[in-house]
């Protein structure tokens, strides 16, 4: 792996760390789909560059050495030649563009978030953990497996000025935070809250009862909540925790 580290800042080094965590985190949660499947994290110092995992590396392999550094054309600026998904670049490009409020961005091909996205209904206000989703969820129709880059459009419409996650229909889930800590908090949320759904709506189905959920006031007064949660200092401190879980596995993502 050639030295990345001498060649990058701080604060770029910092968010690899930060992402390659969260890889491995995810792979822990059983969220990976084989080498399938892309994060990325907006590099501090250069917001118009973002960090993607390079193809053909599973989640468990992925350090902070190698992961790529490209923008929404794909370049490789610190030329290591690494394949990069191209859906992976367009997807997360329009996000990060759209968005300058976010940092973060994580798709997943789970069981969980591909029923949930075949489904047709939305994510319901049905658990404590949906409710931080609660108005703040896009929809993005399938459209091919095919990488047509004015899809980046439509994605960024669909996810909307306040998302925090994207379901992509017939496809998998996204989730989208301000910082690499949030959104990985984000996205096990989302997870749990389309898991917790689909068990929900079959043992309704199953014993002909129906699904409770709380009022919209509720609903939205919570989602507001989350919304002064995710804005306020110290919001990551128990990142920390999670990195001591893999320190004491595996420190390997750090290099
Ligand atoms: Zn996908």
């Amino acid at each position: 792996m050639p030295d990345i580290r001498s060649r990058v800042s701080e604060a770029e080094w910092e968010a690899r760390v930060n992402l390659a965590a969260v890889f491995r985190l995810a792979a822990k949660h059983d969220l990976s789909d084989l080498a399938l499947t892309h994060f990325s994290a907006r590099i501090p110092d250069e917001p118009d560059r973002f960090l993607l995992n390079p193809y053909g590396l599973m989640f468990e392999e992925i350090t902070a050495s190698s992961l790529v550094k490209t923008d929404r054309e794909g370049g490789d600026p610190l030329e290591t030649g690494s394949p990069l998904n191209a859906v992976g670049i367009m997807l997360h490009s329009a996000v990060l563009d759209a968005r300058p409020d976010v940092a973060c961005t994580a798709h997943t091909h789970t069981v969980q978030g591909m029923a949930l996205s075949s489904l047709d209904t939305e994510l319901l206000p049905a658990s404590q953990t949906a409710l931080a989703f609660h108005g703040r969820v896009g929809y993005h129709d399938w459209e091919s497996d095919e990488t047509e880059l004015d899809e980046r459009e439509r994605i960024a419409r669909d996810i909307g000025p306040n998302g925090r996650a994207l379901v992509l229909k017939n496809h998998g889930l996204l989730a989208a935070g301000p910082s690499i800590p949030s959104t990985w908090m984000l996205l096990h949320a989302l997870e749990r809250a389309c898991a917790s759904q689909l068990d929900a709506m079959a043992a309704a189905h199953a014993s002909g009862n129906g699904l409770d959920m709380p009022s919209a006031e509720v609903c939205e007064r919570t989602a507001r909540q989350f919304d002064e949660f995710l804005a306020r200092p110290g919001r990551d401190d128990d990142w920390s925790a999670y990195l001591e879980l893999l320190d004491r596995d595996d420190p390997g993502y750090r290099e």
